[in-house]
């Protein structure tokens, strides 16, 4: 995945279409001020400059499905563990028995507990997504880069004979994001947009200096002289 923070506005439309799509609950007051939010994407904001020459930068934030990840090796049960062949960090929601090592090991606090099952209005109970699992208390859960489309393109393509072919995935943030920062693709599609991007010399890996080799490449934002 690559993310341009030059496109992003930090308009949140990448976490409402998260939350759609994977049935991911939207937390009370009472439960947030207990510092348990639960977004699998988050738009995290700072400043720059002070008031009224001030700023505003965003940078999102999701599971970076790393190739060394060090939520794997902690999980005693093997619930969290790496597929060799997609460089997907899986979570098998039922293996979980919710120790938890693996959100503390986490380094960009991506991971989320369900400390109740969660609740969700019956106004919108028609609205859950019905390919993906709706988790349940003591369990851990994370940004999948959307699996269940990945799936679901792979069933289409298998059926019509060929390989995956560029545009086939798109998750629901990308899907949803206006000014089209998100790109989602195969990195060994060595033609593919992802590829060609990524090697733009704005391109970093949040927290790279600590070896856990993210799969989301972020391009910085292009800054003219005056906001340097
Ligand atoms: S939808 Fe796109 S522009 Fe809006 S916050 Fe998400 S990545 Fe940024």
């Amino acid at each position: 995945m690559l993310i341009d923070l030059d496109k992003c506005t930090g308009c949140g439309a990448c976490v409402v279409a998260c939350h759609a799509e994977n049935n991911v609950p939207v937390q009370t007051e009472r439960e947030i001020t207990r510092l348990r939010a639960m977004h699998w994407i988050r738009i995290e904001r700072y400043w720059k400059g002070a008031y009224p020459d001030i700023q505003a930068r965003f940078l999102p934030v999701q599971c970076q499905q790393c190739g060394n990840a060090p939520c794997e090796p902690v999980c005693p049960v093997w619930a969290t563990n790496h597929s060799p062949t997609e460089n997907l960090n899986l979570q098998i929601y039922n293996r979980c028995v919710g120790t938890r090592y693996c959100q503390n090991n986490d380094p960009y606090k991506v991971r989320f507990f369900n400390f109740f099952d969660p609740t969700f209005e019956e106004s919108l109970t028609n609205q859950l997504n019905p390919d993906v699992t709706v988790r349940t208390a003591g369990i851990m859960e994370k940004c999948t880069f959307c699996v269940q489309r990945i799936r679901s393109a792979e069933h289409a393509a298998k059926l019509e004979d060929r390989a995956l072919r560029e545009g086939d995935v798109v998750t629901a943030c990308a899907q949803a994001c206006p000014s089209g920062a998100i790109t989602f693709g195969n990195v060994k599609d060595r033609g593919s947009r992802i590829v060609r991007t990524s090697g733009d010399q704005r391109g970093y890996h949040v927290l790279e200096e600590i070896n856990v080799r993210p799969a989301v490449t972020y391009l910085a934002k292009v800054l003219h002289s005056t906001e340097a």
